[in-house]
């Protein structure tokens, strides 16, 4: 995955991957290297991955996107292949005010395939492709 995000967060996603196959659990250390880098958006991101809020969308053409049910219900899609997330907080802080690295929702993106703890779903080629053009509302 081609990621702009900074090695160190990169090199802390892939230590938490390793970690959390062999004790099933993100330790307090790495808890806190997630909190010094993402700031309130990890415990945000944190409790999506909890909640078991992340489906990893393919379908049979080869199309694929993540879904992140966000804290009010609504969906929001992130893409796979680049750092993009269709909710508000993305387009406001990441991308107009570069003051934060990613949402909560890209971020549970990255920690539930750190954690294994992502849903797969297959669906049609058309609905993926209602997906990735946002018609699903
Ligand atoms: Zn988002």
């Amino acid at each position: 995955m081609e990621v702009v995000l900074p090695s160190v967060a990169e090199a802390l996603l892939r230590e938490i991957k390793q970690t959390y196959q062999e004790t099933l659990q993100i330790s307090d250390e790495h808890l806190l290297g997630l909190k010094f880098i993402f700031g309130p958006t990890a415990l945000y991101a944190l409790d999506l991955v909890d909640q078991r809020s992340v489906t990893h969308v393919t379908s049979p053409c080869g199309r694929k996107a993540f879904q992140v049910t966000g804290s009010s219900g609504k969906v929001y899609t992130c893409y796979s292949s680049c750092h993009y997330c269709s909710c508000p907080a993305f387009s406001f802080s990441v991308l107009r005010k570069n003051e934060a690295l990613v949402c909560k929702h890209i971020l549970a993106v990255y920690l539930s395939q750190a954690t294994g703890l992502c849903q797969e779903l297959t669906v049609s080629d058309k609905q993926i492709c209602d997906i990735l053009l946002s018609k699903e509302d």
